[in-house]
């Protein structure tokens, strides 16, 4: 069963016959595959491939970092489009961009010629600290899901697989390799695990990355529980787990590893050095049975990414393209948030303007290459000042006085260095650095029209909010993000963004921030909030949030009108209508997110204030109107019993919440379930 096969025999075999199903295929090479060759197909090799098996003439099956787009430590230095981090990309409420954007970042894989991205990073944003929350998206369970199928549903459609991180429960990055996250039944179920769950059972994901940390006491890469009882079993999961990046190096065994059903160690042997597995197969620990399971799922997604298909049916890859650029533009355009414009001191009119003042130190320095393993290399990145450079050339005059000066914009923030939104560390600091409070601080006080773009993830504010007359949450929005800014603070582009988390006063109205024990623990930490994360927990204990959940500025302005729910009682699973009336009230055109929350009245168990349960995103003309309209089933009215390990929704009224954020509440109705 050894011996090489030629090249002509190789392409005879059932597995290289396009015409023949999937799963024959992959049976077919299954089966050819020795002991030994199983071992071999288990661990990665070169940092970011698996290993190749001349003999079958199985290639290299190669993985690329991050999240929003090609990592160049992954590729040897190529470079690709730097798209804004996921934190931005959320923001834009946008399931259209967030399915545009991994179309665009699978064709850069393609046209390089790998085959997974590692990639999207769905973690829930549980602390505001987290080193790694701007690769993330967001608090909020619904939000995150409907991003995630999309951008998985974006890579899937051009063959590159998705490779969905970091099961479970990674919220922190201090003590990420050891610490065990202590969380509830029904956390995991209403918070942690929906997105994941539905990037399998809405979206087919092909790939799973497990996380390093334990949950409830087992690692994440031979978390049985996780890994078979709810990816494999419940979640119907066909394609396979990977451990994230040395994380086996703290785990416990071999076995647990194998019989959890893990199928790939990366970067390189060492729970699945073949001298382990030998000895685990002959001590009988594991059955070839098992291992099998776990080599057909890696083998499955090696076909759907057209591994042993002609290349030329595969869809075409490109890279670095205006396209992509554009996407890239869009998405910062859309994501970056405007949360504050006293006296519409926004937009900026050029022609009334001869001077503006631009300091800070995110003015003019590129974020690309930082952060940890999310870094890509573009081949150019523009800056904030480039961009106002850019928009102003020959009209205004782009000084550093404040005094001097029609406005002031100081670009703030952090630098994604460690401790300031970066990868291994969550952040050491909540407000700004002292030098930043001071610097906006002065400038206000040289002169009162000044703007804060703030270029970070969630940074504390409460030193200079009321001061600053304008604040706009930028993000890191990617190569093109100085042309994104220019063109929303001077109108060209209307602000559509919206926060998708929830910006605290202080630390300490976080709910993880009540003590050490649940952040950042030690070796365990403790997720004693419960389901309260977020809106959740400021909503239900009546903390007033510096920035709502949800929450978004315009340059124009929208009416609701005419909540309608039909019918207006549903038993079992009948599904409701929510509808609504939304008119752009204001000169521009412009995008309003329409959300949708449900409140349970009266229920057995406690239950947040509200709850996220649909959004829409509507672009309207001045003066138009449009009609919105959400179906709902009893699902939305649900919780997580844990009682009865099952989803319940309790007979009685719920209260329809439609808001333009988790704060501004616009209309409401009741819907009665029945039972
Ligand atoms: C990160 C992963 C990443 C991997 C490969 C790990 O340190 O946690 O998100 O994909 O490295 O670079």
């Amino acid at each position: 069963m050894n011996e090489r096969i030629s090249e002509e025999e190789l392409a005879a075999l059932p597995f290289r016959n396009m015409s023949l199903g999937l799963e024959e295929r992959v049976e077919d090479l299954l089966g050819r595959l020795t002991l030994e060759e199983k071992f071999r197909l288990s661990v990665g090799i070169k940092a970011f491939f698996t290993r190749p098996i001349k003999r079958l003439g199985i290639p290299y099956f190669k993985m690329c970092d991050g999240p929003h787009g090609i990592g160049p430590h992954s590729t040897n230095n190529i470079e690709c489009t730097y798209f804004p981090t996921g934190i931005c990309r959320t923001a834009t409420w946008n399931p259209e961009m967030a399915e545009k954007f991994g179309v665009a970042l699978a064709q850069e894989i393609r046209e390089i010629g790998y085959h997974m991205s590692l990639g999207p990073g769905i973690n829930i944003i549980r602390s505001p600290l987290c080193g790694r929350n701007f690769e993330y998206q967001t608090e909020d369970p619904y939000l995150n899901k409907i991003m995630a199928t999309n951008i998985v549903n974006g890579l899937q459609s051009q063959r590159i697989a998705a490779c969905v991180k970091h099961y479970v429960c990674n919220n922190q990055e201090t003590n990420r390799h050891t610490v065990s996250c202590e969380v509830s039944e029904r956390a995991l179920q209403e918070i942690y695990l929906p997105a994941f769950k539905a990037t399998v059972t809405e979206a087919d994901a092909w790939s799973f990355m497990s996380c390093y940390n334990k949950v409830n006491g087992v690692y994440g890469c031979e978390n049985k529980n996780l890994l078979k009882e709810r990816l494999r079993d419940e979640w119907g999961f066909r394609g396979f787990v990977v451990t994230d990046w040395f994380a086996t190096r703290w785990s416990e065994s071999t076995e647990k590893a194998v019989n959890a059903g893990l199928s790939l160690e990366m970067p390189t042997a060492m729970k699945f050095r073949k001298t382990r597995l030998r000895k685990t197969f002959n001590e009988g620990k594991s059955t070839e049975e098992t291992l099998n399971e776990n080599i057909r799922r890696l083998l499955r997604v090696m076909f759907l990414v057209g591994l042993f298909d002609d290349g030329n049916t595969l869809p075409k890859g490109s890279r670095n393209t205006p396209e992509h650029q554009t996407i890239a533009r869009k998405i910062a355009e859309e994501g970056i948030v405007l949360l504050k414009n006293e006296d519409n001191l926004l937009p900026l009119d050029i022609n009334k303007l001869s001077k503006i003042a631009v300091l800070g130190p995110n003015a003019s320095e590129k974020r690309s290459m930082g952060g940890g393993s999310s870094q890509v290399l573009p081949p150019y990145e523009i800056t904030p000042l480039q961009g106002l450079e850019e928009k102003c050339k020959g009209k205004v005059d782009i000084i550093t006085t404040p005094s001097e000066a029609d406005i002031a914009i100081v670009f703030a923030g952090l630098n994604h260095t460690p401790g300031m939104d970066s990868e291994s560390t969550d952040n050491t600091i909540f407000d700004l650095p002292e030098d930043q409070i001071e610097l906006i601080n002065n400038t206000i006080q040289e002169n009162p029209k000044t703007i804060v773009v703030l270029i970070s993830c969630i940074v504390g504010m409460s030193e200079w909010v009321d001061k600053s007359p304008v604040i706009m949450q930028a993000w890191y929005p990617g190569m093109e993000g100085g042309h994104a800014i220019a063109n929303l603070l001077f109108g060209d582009v209307n602000p559509s963004g919206k926060l998708p988390v929830t910006l605290p006063k202080k630390l300490l109205d976080s709910p993880d921030h009540l003590s050490k024990r649940t952040f950042p623990g030690d070796d365990k930490v403790f997720y004693d909030e419960g389901i309260f994360v977020g809106y959740r927990h400021f909503d239900t204990n009546n903390i007033e949030p510096l920035f709502p959940f949800g929450h978004g500025l315009s340059y124009t302005t929208f009416k609701y009108e005419n909540i309608r729910i039909t019918p207006e009682k549903i038993s079992n699973d009948e599904e409701f209508t929510v509808s609504l009336d939304v008119t752009n009230s204001g000169e521009r055109t412009g995008a309003e997110i329409v959300q949708v929350y449900v409140q349970d009245v009266e229920s057995s168990v406690e239950r947040p204030f509200k709850e996220l349960k649909g959004f829409k995103k509507v672009l309207l003309k001045s003066g138009e109107k449009g009609m919105v309209t959400f179906d709902l089933d009893k699902s939305a009215l649900s919780f997580y019993d844990e009682k009865n390990n099952c989803w319940k929704a309790e007979k009685g009224a719920f209260n329809i919440l439609i808001g333009s954020s988790s704060r501004d509440i616009r209309l409401q109705n009741q819907i009665e379930y029945l039972g």
